[in-house]
């Protein structure tokens, strides 16, 4: 519906007049695969086609490894001053803003987030990454190790070289800033190979790049087919690290490639399936309802952090039940490119099949579904629409409790008391992020402790910022993105022992 403060023909024209760019940019130049090959983008706010892009093959994905290799040999960026990258790093962040609608429909019509969370919340978070970052640079101090009087060493950080980083669709151009900034900072060139589904800000990160004045061959971005161009990432020699964020098992790949190719580092942020704690002491039953629900519903449940577990105590089950259910209906959602658009769409066909199936899995398997329709809004009707989802009565060790869904599907679970919610809130095969509702600060201290996540929320779901690590345990992988501790994920360690008699 538009509505005088929410001009939704706004971002339909501008969506028409949009020419993206879809070649694959290597070495400073957008240019086609050598052999031409294409792969289809499809819009899911209508499921209708949006552009052909470039698909990188084994030799394009070689062109840009060897440029990036070269560039690094080169030392045009990886030994420049670092105020020097600290400069046009922080250009960039600026360009990003500077063309922040432009992003934001190009993230928006390509991966069906909201317009308003794109302008609002991806690019500017995207931009604040790169530029924290470049920030850094000069105020970040390498060690003097205490050696005996007749020596000096240096540890000192180094560039690992060429980092393939290889991103998952879900929120296209903060992952990728999460795994460019540090890793351009620090020194190294990077090959980005950006979801087949949303490859479009991430060219258009490329431009801006080079725009900003990073060299050619330092920053390439190569849109292919993970099996093809994420493949070929993975298994080049030239390679020298490996930054994965998605699934579980395309992540364990990566570790194979690995070990059959140079031995490469890699970093892998795989999936969740991360519990929201409610005690029976909760203080705020209407916020915490309001967390709950933001916490699975936001981007239409497809966070990797996503709150899809709700382990709650019975005594406070039926009146959170019910506050969860009623935020849950007022979301608005509908076409990502109308301003009041709360929730937008599942990615793609396939997520959407996914999620549908998993609506019937929490039937099958004897769960109260509230909600879990798919919806046809007008003139979208083929696009990919499901509403927030809950099921009540779950079996934490049941499918829809251990599994990760990846849509809008909150699965809820009650328990008695701290000791059990401890219990069942860890009984998981994934540790990306947990959360724990009390008004006693040392039950929420002890939660904090004994939950087996990399992230735990009190009180709160989903406040974060890149000034704190980010990753998980168990399957959801070991690697951190986000504050100073990534610019140690793209560097090593170099020591300099110098005999001073
Ligand atoms: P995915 O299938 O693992 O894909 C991730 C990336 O790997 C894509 O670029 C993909 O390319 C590529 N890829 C796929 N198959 C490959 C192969 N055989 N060899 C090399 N590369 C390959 O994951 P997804 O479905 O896009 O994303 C959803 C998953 O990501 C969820 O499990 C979610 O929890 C996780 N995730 C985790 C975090 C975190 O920080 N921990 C953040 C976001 C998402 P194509 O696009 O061409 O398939
Ligand atoms: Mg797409």
């Amino acid at each position: 519906m538009s509505t005088p403060q929410h001009p939704i023909g706004r971002w339909h024209a501008a969506a028409d007049a949009l020419t993206p760019e879809t070649r694959l940019f290597i070495n400073g130049e957008f240019r086609d695969a050598r052999d031409g090959g294409t792969f289809e983008s499809i819009a899911p706010r209508h499921g209708g086609l949006l552009a052909h892009v470039s698909a990188a093959s084994d030799i394009d994905v070689d062109d840009a490894v060897r440029a990036a290799s070269a560039a690094f040999e080169s030392g045009l960026w990886s030994r420049a001053d670092r105020r020097e990258r600290q400069r046009v790093l922080v250009r960039l962040s600026e360009l990003m803003l500077e063309n922040l609608d432009e992003l934001a429909l190009l993230e928006s019509i390509d991966s069906g987030h909201p317009i308003g969370d794109a302008r609002r919340v991806d690019v500017p978070n995207a931009a604040r990454t790169i530029r924290w970052y470049a920030e850094a640079l000069d105020k970040v101090y390498d060690e003097i190790a205490p050696t005996p009087e007749n020596a000096i060493a240096l540890v000192r950080r180094e560039p690992l070289g060429v980092v393939g980083a290889v991103v998952p669709w879900n929120y296209p151009l903060i992952i990728s800033a999460w795994k460019v900034g540090p890793a351009l900072a620090a020194g190294n060139s990077v090959v980005l190979k950006p979801a087949e589904l949303t490859s479009l800000s991430a060219l258009k990160l490329a431009e801006l790049g080079r725009e900003a004045g990073i060299p050619a061959g330092v920053f390439s971005v190569i849109p292919g087919l993970g099996r093809v161009a994420g493949q070929a990432l993975g298994r080049h020699d030239l390679v020298d690290k490996i930054a994965f964020t998605g699934s579980p098992q395309v992540g364990k790949g990566f570790l194979t490639y690995a070990g059959e190719s140079n031995g490469k580092q890699v970093s892998l942020e795989l999936g969740g399936k991360s519990a929201q704690l409610v005690l029976a002491d909760v203080e705020d039953i209407k916020a915490c309802a309001s967390a709950v629900a933001w916490g699975i519903f936001y981007n239409a449940g497809q966070t990797c952090h996503g709150g899809s577990r709700l382990i709650v105590d019975e005594r406070v089950h039926d009146e959170l039940l019910e506050e969860v259910i009623a935020v849950g209906r007022s979301l608005v959602l509908g076409d990502p490119l109308d301003e009041a658009t709360q929730i937008g769409t599942i990615a793609s066909k396939v997520q959407l099949a996914r999620v549908l199936e998993y609506i019937e899995v929490a039937r099958a398997e004897g769960a109260t579904v509230h909600g879990g329709n798919r919806v046809h809004p007008d003139g979208l009707a083929e696009g990919y629409y499901v509403e927030p989802t809950i099921f009540d009565g779950v079996d934490n060790a049941s499918r829809i409790g251990q599994e990760e869904i990846f849509g809008p599907a909150l699965s809820v679970t009650t328990v008695r008391g701290v000791d059990e919610g401890i219990r069942v809130a860890n009984h998981s095969d994934y540790g990306l992020a947990a959360s724990v509702w009390t008004a006693n600060g040392s039950v929420a201290h002890r939660a904090a402790r004994d939950l087996r996540a990399g992230t735990v929320w009190v009180n709160t779901y989903d406040v974060s910022d890149v000034i704190t690590p980010f990753g998980g345990i168990k399957q959801s992988g070991a690697g951190r993105d986000r504050s100073l501790h990534a610019l140690d994920a793209y560097s090593f360690l170099k020591t300099t022992w110098i005999n001073v008699g």
